[in-house]
């Protein structure tokens, strides 16, 4: 403790306040244990004020004003004028909303809420510094420590975020005008996410990839329609091409890209934004007073009870092994409480779904073909196309489809992907099937509400089983 300090004690303290931490300091009061919550910037971390809640808040803010634009097919002729300001407005105006929701409950559960940065001061120990240095700090005396200090953008060479002309993500979902044109580097999620909201509303956008795949990782099948779509609405994407500089120029900027052969492109935009990828949190925490280590990933690795190499401390979310995802995050903050309070629980991760918010949407869960294979199944796949579905056509967008894939012998659902309209959404369906163990037949003999695109699910398990209604069984 250094001088001046004021201690307390708490049972768990929780360093981070995203969707891993501020869930975890909740279920950890839940339980009764006395728990502290400390946040450096704002609760909620990156999923609720810079990331999925305001990206999403764009994405479907974008998608009614392109709807409404593009819905002669339907007999319905509007030319919706868009006030970008306003929708940023409205978009500040869910994320506070849910913030502030995030301090009551956490408040309301019995957490106490601190502010500043906290660092490890020993094995029982955090240093929290309030608003930088000389600004006091106090010291938190913890029996287990949860670390949830989640991720930041990743700056390549060349390219450091300024908010001017090289935009991160979190920059780019804070702009309260969009610029004319926007070269974008990186077709991963975030990348394209942002790519569409940028091209609904007019910008020019021009997408720059290293890789010669969008989405790297997904199925192809599902990728291709999100690639037509993005084609559709003017967004040029520039494949085996990694950008090296920027320069400013009269008109705007111009960033140079090279492939792999040392040819170079030039791309002139107004602004670039940098979505490569995003780097786990660790240099604020003074790893070493406690010897524990990030591994080469820059991440804390944990076991099945999201526990570190220390005994007492755990990480959840983006610090945290596994994919970067806020529900990932939250489901780990469970256990970890969970486990810290004495109860017998772990981590599973059989059923962890993903969905990317593009137009059209991407979701999976659980094994594709490929990989039950690899794991010794024999698999079986049932696909349902949206373009037989009532309810996509209803709804003018039945592009895509359902696909299980289902272990042959026993019929239990092993994985699903779908890419189609709320396919984020129906991938919880599946996501339950998997986690309880359920089979091609219960999910096919499942009632579903007519007509729905959740239709789509129960065809394509009785596509699976070779007794599909609406699609031909081949
Ligand atoms: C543009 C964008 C869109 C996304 N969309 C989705 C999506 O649709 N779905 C999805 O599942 N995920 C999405 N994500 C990812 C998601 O935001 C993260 O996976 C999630 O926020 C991780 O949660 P976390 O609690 O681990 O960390 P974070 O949310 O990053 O929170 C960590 C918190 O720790 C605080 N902190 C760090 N160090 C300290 C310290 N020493 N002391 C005190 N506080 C500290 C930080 O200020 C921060 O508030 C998106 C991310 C971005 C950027």
């Amino acid at each position: 403790m250094v001088v001046g300090d004021v201690s307390t004690g708490t049972d768990v303290a929780v360093v981070g306040g995203g969707p891993g931490g501020y869930v975890a300091a909740i279920r950890a009061a839940q339980i009764g244990l006395d728990t502290t919550l400390v946040e450096m910037d704002a609760y909620g971390g990156t999923c609720l004020n810079y990331g999925c809640i305001p990206s999403k808040a764009m994405i479907t803010a974008t998608d009614v004003a392109h709807g409404a634009a593009n819905a002669e097919e339907m007999g319905v002729y509007a030319d919706p004028e868009v006030d970008v300001g306003e929708m940023v407005e409205w978009k500040d105006g869910v994320v506070d909303q849910l913030t502030g929701g995030v301090e009551k409950l956490c408040k309301a559960n019995g957490v106490n809420l601190m502010e500043g940065r906290a660092e490890f001061a020993g094995g029982d120990r955090l240093r929290v510094v309030h608003g930088g240095e000389g600004q006091g700090s106090e010291s938190i005396e913890f029996e287990h420590c949860i670390v949830a200090t989640g991720s930041r953008p990743i700056e390549i060479p060349g390219f450091e975020f300024d908010g001017e002309h090289v935009l991160s993500s979190r920059q780019a979902l804070a702009m309260d005008d969009v610029p004319e044109s926007m070269v974008v580097v990186g077709a991963g999620y975030i990348g394209m996410e942002i790519s569409t909201v940028l091209a609904k509303l007019g910008v020019d956008v021009t997408v720059v990839e290293m890789l010669d795949e969008m989405l790297a990782g997904y199925p192809e099948d599902l990728t291709r329609p999100v690639e037509s779509r993005a084609e559709a609405l003017g967004i040029e994407v520039e494949y085996g091409l990694a950008a090296d500089s920027w320069e400013e120029t009269d008109d705007g900027i111009v960033v140079t890209a090279e492939d792999g052969d040392g040819n170079t492109e030039s791309f002139e935009t107004e602004q670039v934004l940098v979505a490569v990828g995003r780097e786990p949190v660790t240099d604020t925490l003074n790893l070493d007073a406690i010897d524990l280590e990030p591994n080469e990933d820059g991440r804390l690795e944990t076991d099945r009870q999201a526990r570190t190499d220390v005994e007492n401390v755990f990480a959840i979310g983006d610090v945290a092994p596994g994919p970067m995802l806020a529900h990932k995050a939250s489901k780990e903050g469970q256990v970890a409480a969970e486990v810290a309070a004495g109860e017998p629980a772990a981590l599973d991760y059989q059923a962890v779904p993903a969905a990317v918010f593009t137009d059209p949407e991407i979701a999976t869960v659980g094994l594709t073909e490929d990989e039950a294979r690899e794991e010794g199944f024999e698999p079986a796949v049932g696909k349902f196309p949206f373009s037989a579905s009532g309810r996509a056509l209803t709804t003018g967008d039945s592009e895509g489809f359902v696909r299980v894939v289902a272990d042959e012998e026993s019929g239990f659902l092993l994985g699903a992907q779908i890419v189609g309209p709320e396919a984020s959404e129906l991938v919880a369906e599946l996501g339950l099937a998997i986690e309880m163990g359920a089979t091609l037949e219960d999910v096919a003999s499942t009632i579903h509400t007519h007509p729905t695109l959740a239709e789509a699910t129960m065809e394509a398990c009785e596509h699976a089983l070779g007794h599909a209604i609406h699609t031909l069984n081949r």
